[in-house]
């Protein structure tokens, strides 16, 4: 374990009576659904971090159905061992299916892998929790319907899990969390709730109309530790009748602030209704080029090394927009033509844009330049993973993803903070800012070798540092590593924590043995509470 972490003294987790559950576990299951050896078990841990931090699940179970999710949970209550969720459990810079304790046994998901509706008229699909974004994508294909998945840069992960992380895409249902209509969800009792329209028998709106009577309760299942999700609703977009894809680069790093607020009032007002990439030139290196190919010093390679270099090779900006336009052919041309005229007064700035027929919106399809051209037309992609070969083929990351206004004189802030304290620890500045339509996510990609663990740590450390300092400029995090997930959430810290405290009182009356996930998001159980704050 790392003195950077978040972990308490295991020793308070593990009272529960782990034979006798593991034993019921295998019963209920079959043996071979509950995984303890080694081989298997290193798909589950934390593939981004040092065996020795501990970032690994010591037992891992597969329910395949509702049911079978049930006598988990219940057997997990009666015997007092917690448990953890993942539906792939690809969360990969952010733990991958990794519990914050070892002690914790990870409840995962990849059995439950039907998609159980896909409905073109009302362009929406309901997947069980183990469909991954690949797998939505051939099947929607397969049915010859014309509707496009919104897919992140690595299309291996769950739909579900990545909605509950409040992950992104890159089409107009970026926002997977908004695109969420409906979900069932197992308690910590074994009870099953529907949300929305679906807690009425019979429903034809589940997944049609988000809000049923009362309150909506489905963020109360997204980035918690209060139920697990069996089945989820998730709007999906038709096909359009054509598809742009975007560029605009500005030479100069001293362009920042004017091409943000250029770009800003088309997406406020919804002119670009995708999830725009805004990324500096360093970021932009093809995908694979180790580090030595660029730079062969210790201290963080240059920002305005890249900038010269990229652009003198490959016209590549100091920083650049990738965004998309969509709908009827004439609007989406109109609207090029609008936006280019906006970045005119910026000297040397350049707008280019590539229109696709979106039927060739296909795997392997030559009309797709790149990767952010497929991923904007939601057409599944791995390639992005190559990003890890920076620092040789052990490479990981952690991210750290802050939320800012869409404003430029905000993402210089961050983008400052940022930059300057990785260059303090030789950490290259590798960064994409995922522009939604009122802020930003500075999501820096913290890339390190694993086997070198002096380096992770130094990672860890800074990571730790940036959190208070970019709250100190009121930037939360919008997502985190278990081992981050207290001190994230203890910025959130409005009237003495007062929202915490709402929190785990929601907590407490719906899992009172303390069961699912301690401590995820900062969310500790009654029992482990106490231990918690004194220790701190
Ligand atoms: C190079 C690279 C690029 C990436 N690009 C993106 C990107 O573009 N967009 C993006 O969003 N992410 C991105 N990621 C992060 C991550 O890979 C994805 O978000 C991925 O989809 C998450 O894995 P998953 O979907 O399998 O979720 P899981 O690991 O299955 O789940 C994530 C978390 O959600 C909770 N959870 C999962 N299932 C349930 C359930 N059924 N009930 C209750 N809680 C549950 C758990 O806390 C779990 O830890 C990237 C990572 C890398 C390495």
């Amino acid at each position: 374990m790392t003195s950077t972490d978040d972990r308490p003294d295991t020793a308070a987790h593990t009272s529960g009576d782990l034979e006798t559950a593991l034993a019921r576990w295998r019963e209920a299951l079959g043996p071979e659904h509950v995984i303890t050896d080694d081989e298997s078990l290193a798909d589950f841990a934390d593939p981004y971090a040092p065996a020795s931090f501990g970032y690994r699940a010591k037992v891992v179970v597969q329910p395949g159905s509702v049911e079978d999710v049930q006598a988990v949970v219940r057997i997990a209550s009666e015997t007092g061992v917690p448990i953890w969720t993942s539906s792939q459990g690809r969360n990969y810079g952010y733990g991958g299916s990794a519990p914050l304790d070892p002690d914790t046994v990870v409840v995962n998901l990849r059995r439950m892998n039907r998609v159980l509706e896909i409905n073109e008229e009302l362009a929406y699909v309901v997947v069980e929790p183990g469909v991954s974004f690949r797998e939505l994508y051939d099947a929607v294909q397969a049915s010859g319907k014309k509707l496009w998945v919104d897919v992140p840069d690595l299309s291996w992960g769950s739909v579900v899990g990545n909605t509950l992380e409040h992950g992104n895409g890159f089409t107009l249902y970026y926002d997977h969390a908004a695109a969420e209509c409906g979900m069932e969800v197992v308690l910590a009792d074994g009870s099953v709730v529907r949300t929305g329209t679906g807690a009425m028998s019979g429903s034809k709106t589940w997944h049609l109309s988000k809000r049923g009577f009362g309150p909506r309760t489905d963020s109360l299942f997204m980035q918690s530790n209060m139920g697990i999700v069996t089945k989820m609703g998730v709007w999906v977009m038709p096909q359009p009748d054509a598809y742009k894809d975007c560029q605009i680069k500005v030479r100069r790093d001293s362009d920042l602030e004017a091409l943000v607020e250029a770009f800003r009032p088309f997406l406020v007002d919804g002119t670009v209704g995708n999830c725009p990439i805004l990324f500096p030139a360093l970021t932009a290196l093809p995908n694979g080029l180790p580090r030595s190919a660029v730079w062969d010093k210790k201290s963080s390679v240059p920002r305005e090394l890249a900038e010269g270099m990229m652009w003198e090779a490959a016209r590549i900006g100091a920083w650049n927009i990738r965004f998309a336009l969509y709908g009827d052919r004439q609007t989406v041309e109109r609207d090029f033509e609008r936006i280019s005229a906006a970045f005119a007064s910026i000297p040397d700035a350049e707008v280019t844009g590539n229109t696709i027929d979106p039927a060739e919106a296909k795997l392997d399809s030559p009309a797709l330049a790149d990767q952010k051209s497929r991923v904007m037309a939601g057409v599944p992609d791995l390639s992005m993973l190559q990003v890890l070969n920076w620092h040789g083929t052990n490479g990981g990351h952690i991210s750290f993803a802050s939320t800012v206004p869409l404003k430029g004189e905000d993402v210089r802030n961050i983008v400052e903070l940022v930059s300057t304290r990785e260059a303090e620890h030789g950490i290259d500045y590798t960064v994409g800012i995922m522009l939604y339509q009122r802020f930003a996510i500075h999501v820096a990609l913290m890339l390190y070798n694993v086997g070198n663990e002096p380096q992770v740590k130094e990672v860890y450390e800074l990571y730790r540092d940036l959190v208070v300092e970019a709250a100190e400029m009121g930037y939360g995090e919008y997502r985190a590593h278990p081992a981050f997930m207290d001190l994230v959430a203890e910025q959130f810290d409005h009237n003495d924590h007062s929202h915490m405290a709402m929190v785990e009182k929601i907590k407490d009356a719906l899992d009172p043995a303390g069961i699912l996930a301690p401590g995820k998001q900062g969310i500790w159980p009654a029992r482990l509470r106490t231990a918690e704050k004194q220790a701190k």
